[in-house]
């Protein structure tokens, strides 16, 4: 069944992977594209980097089993605390703040070659198949620039070598998930052609509480109006400049956030595969009017608790109709 609501507007449900075994699942699930393609666990647990072909063969397996739907690949999320063996020397000395330090788009940016070898394996897997490719942890409009800038020599480069590349570049897009980011989403759009909200790493870093220390679960609060505020801030700015976005965290799988984040004008949620059916479940369960007039008033409040009882009393007025 369609993922739309009660009063027809289409919502587009797709999946995060990790693998390429996780392609099954999600079309059986009614993904209609790979929203979020973690690349880094290609990296992990081994003693070697994946060159360019063990990463194409990757890729392409992902562009290929999706039949034409699009494919997000995000480019290497790792560092601070989470940097493979292989990369260990690329970090310099022990960081004090890791979650703030060399990871993600900062440092490809920072070890070309490691950057070029995959953007080389994403753009030739681009030739099979509708493919984007996505930037993490993006906080500055310039950051947006260099991986552009190196797309298209690596695509210059690839031609040389005799590859038959796409005519058009793949969409470069930019992870939002940095506070910064969110505030300064009207530059960022100028630069990019997509924004995947990553509300998993936007509440940790707005609301200073490491998403995996248990001692400061009770503040991680995706609720937390400081983070509505910037989501809603960069859906503003996507629609503004008219660039799709998406959202990508946790919060997109859990039935219960369906209604807000419609509400504050997002159209695609990407998800683990086996929350799909669930969260289709409720958006066709949703009036989008209603949803909107509820997130409007849920943007008023102030205070968590209120924001938390004010939706979970449209959920559960919902399940009763
Ligand atoms: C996020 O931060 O919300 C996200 C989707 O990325 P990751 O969980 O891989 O950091
Ligand atoms: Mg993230």
């Amino acid at each position: 069944m369609p993922g739309v609501t009660r009063d027809g507007v289409e919502i587009r449900l797709e999946a995060n992977v990790e693998l390429a075994a996780e392609i099954e699942p999600a079309l059986a699930n009614g993904a209609v594209g790979l929203g979020l393609v973690r690349t880094e666990f290609l990296f992990l647990n081994r003693d070697d980097l994946p060159g360019e072909e063990e990463q194409y063969e990757f890729y392409a397996a992902l562009v290929r089993g999706m039949g034409g739907r699009m494919v997000t690949l995000r480019t290497l999320d790792v560092g601070g605390d989470k940097l493979p063996e292989p990369l260990s020397g690329y970090a310099g000395s022990e960081p004090a703040n890791p979650a703030l330090g060399l990871r993600a788009i900062r440092l490809s940016l920072k070890e070309r070659r490691l950057f070029d070898i995959q953007l080389a394996a994403m753009l030739r897997a681009a030739s099979l198949g509708p493919t984007r490719i996505l930037l993490p942890m993006i906080s500055t409009a310039g950051e947006i620039r260099r991986a552009r800038e190196a797309l298209d020599q690596v695509g210059r480069r690839l031609r040389r070598r005799g590859f038959r590349l796409p005519t058009a570049m793949p969409p470069v897009g930019a992870m939002i998930e940095v506070p910064g980011a969110a505030l300064a989403a009207d530059a960022l759009a100028q630069e990019a052609d997509f924004f995947a909200l990553g509300t998993n790493d936007l509440v940790q870093y707005t609301l200073a509480a490491d998403r995996s220390d248990e001692q400061v679960a009770h503040l991680y609060n995706p609720l937390h109006p400081g983070v509505l505020r910037l989501i809603q801030l960069a859906v503003e700015a996507a629609e503004r400049r008219g660039i799709p976005i998406s959202i990508c965290g946790e919060m997109a799988g859990e039935p219960r956030y369906a209604a807000l984040l419609l509400g504050l004008g997002l159209r695609a949620l990407s998800m683990a595969p086996r929350n799909i059916p669930v969260v289709k479940q409720r958006i066709r369960s949703l009036d989008m009017v209603a949803a909107t007039r509820r997130a409007n008033a849920i943007m008023d409040q102030s205070d968590p608790g209120r924001i938390a009882a004010l939706l979970d009393d449209f959920n559960t007025a919902a399940a009763i109709c």
